[in-house]
């Protein structure tokens, strides 16, 4: 229901106005006013939603009702609806918040209730859009989403509380002189876009020195012809931190992953090398027992022809005593031959203790194991003192070196007294190196590797006797001190022996 106060001394005119009101609005009450007493108490009933009023009044004028009404409730629509009213007193009632202007002439009559209706709907549409804004804001508030808008300068009008809040200040003079958003810079930049508005997720400081992620959503708006920065802000730093948290997280998980694989290739490469070792071990293992059988049955092979021979034929006694010698010499090879496979296989498997050992004590020890051999061959062994410490196992050392003077002093051409030097160097990488040199008859560059296998011979036993298993345990020594052993030859030109020490003292 719209109560309408209409003002008006003239009572023709009143009729007037309340019959146009009428035919406009069914649902309408309106309440004369003829004096200042009647006003007075229908403000103070304040039982009315619009004032129609006349200018000219006996007790008082428009303007003054105008004012009266205004300043008491300032959203209520007044139409003033007169005859006398210059241009002047309309600019004026404007000013003062005056809703409509509307002449007393027969043709304008009509425009009285339309005036009305605009004046209220406005006045709805006020209503609406204010209690629009209150509730956005509380919404805002609710959701902690900070509001700001600033002007062309980059400076800022307004905000609400959580955007203080967010930024940690008081009040926006603060943000005047220490800027924490950089709002300025937003505003060049949204000024070049061609749609002017951007998200953005930033990391600021307060001014007490925290750090708050921020979300940031900022559009360039016209307001009456005034370009603005409207920006909303919400604190995302707990979802920054999860974040944060889950790419650590997904990146100790990927290390992790990357570790484990690694841990399996190692595993796996192991598994294959150990693979690869049995094979070669099986393989080893046949060559070896082929080898066996093969080099004990030439021994044997004389001791039975020998013995077949004496058994059935009748001999002189010198035939028959160079036959039994034969037999003696074969079967003395077949022992040595056992002898040796005995130590290949002991020096193989035994375990052996590591220490500091000293290269001189072992040297002069072999020497003098080897005394009567040097002195039938007349053979000179030069030792080149001092030699060094190494790390070792003494007896294996001694074995090694022995086999190594014994070849040296054994493979000599016929008539050539043999040479043997002894002595140490260190190499470019810092290891020790034993070299045992000969002036024999020398090594062929396609044999310089073959001869450290089990039996490998490259001569007859008439020329050289043999079991070709001394080299073999010499490289197999060295192995198991985590030594190298090689060769440097040319035939007819001696031989240098070299033994690798990684570990030296
Ligand atoms: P063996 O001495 O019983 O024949 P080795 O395993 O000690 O067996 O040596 C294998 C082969 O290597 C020898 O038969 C020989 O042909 C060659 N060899 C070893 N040492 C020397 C050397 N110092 N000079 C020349 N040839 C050598």
């Amino acid at each position: 229901m719209l109560h309408v106060l209409v003002i008006d001394d003239n009572k023709a005119d009143r009729a007037l106005v309340i019959r146009e009101l009428k035919r406009e609005f069914a649902q309408i009450e309106i309440q004369e006013i003829l004096d200042e007493k009647e006003l007075a108490a229908a403000l103070t009933a304040k039982q009315f939603n619009a004032v129609v009023t006349d200018y000219d009044l006996r007790w008082t004028n428009g303007l003054n009702i105008l004012r009266t009404v205004k300043q008491l409730y300032p959203y209520c629509p007044v139409i003033m609806f007169t005859g006398t009213g210059s241009e002047e007193i309309a600019v004026e009632a404007m000013k003062s918040g005056l809703d409509d202007y509307v002449l007393k002439s027969q043709s304008k009559y009509i425009k009285l209730p339309i005036s009305l209706r605009i004046a209220i709907e406005r006045l709805e549409n006020r209503r609406s859009s204010e209690l629009l804004e209150i509730r956005l804001r509380r919404l805002l508030n609710q959701l902690q989403i900070g509001t700001f808008r600033a002007n062309s300068n980059g400076n800022y009008i307004e905000s609400n509380t959580v955007f203080l809040k967010l930024l940690g200040i008081d009040n926006l003079a603060q943000l005047q002189t220490r800027d924490v958003l950089n709002i300025r810079e937003y505003y060049s930049m949204l000024e070049k876009l061609p749609e002017p508005q951007q998200e953005l997720e930033i990391e600021l400081q307060r001014p007490d020195g925290t750090l708050v992620w921020v979300a940031l959503s900022i559009t360039l708006n016209e307001i009456d012809g005034q370009k603005v920065l409207d920006g909303l802000i919400e604190d995302i730093t707990a979802r920054k931190q999860v974040e944060i948290e889950r790419q650590q997280l997904n990146s100790i998980l990927e290390q992790r992953v990357i570790e484990r694989t690694a841990e399996l290739e190692a595993t796996n490469r192991t598994l294959d090398e150990t693979n690869q070792k049995l094979v070669m071990a099986n393989q080893d293992l046949e060559t070896f027992t082929y080898s066996v059988s093969h080099d004990l049955r030439s021994p044997l092979r004389a001791i039975q022809g020998f013995g077949t021979i004496l058994q059935n034929q009748q001999l002189e006694p010198e035939r028959q005593k160079k036959y039994l010698q034969r037999i003696i010499i074969s079967s003395q090879s077949a022992f040595r031959l056992i002898d040796d496979l005995l130590e290949y296989s002991r020096i193989s498997r035994s375990e052996l203790p590591l220490r500091l050992i000293d290269l001189s004590s072992v040297v002069a020890e072999v020497l003098m194991q080897l005394e009567s051999t040097i002195q039938q061959r007349q053979a000179t062994v030069q030792v080149e003192e001092p030699l060094p410490q190494v790390i070792g196992n003494y007896t294996i050392l001694i074995q090694i070196i022995s086999n190594l003077v014994n070849n040296a002093i054994k493979f000599v051409a016929p008539q050539v007294k043999p040479v043997v030097r002894i002595y140490a160097e260190r190499t470019f990488n810092n290891k020790i190196r034993l070299w045992i040199e000969d002036n024999g008859i020398g090594i062929a560059q396609n044999y310089q590797e073959r001869i450290f296998t089990v039996f490998t011979r490259l001569h007859s036993n008439d020329e050289y006797p043999g079991t070709g298993i001394g080299l073999a345990i010499v490289r197999k020594g060295a192995e198991r001190l985590g030594a190298l052993v090689g060769v440097e030859s040319q035939p007819g030109q001696g031989s240098r022996f070299w033994i690798e020490f990684s570990a030296e003292c």
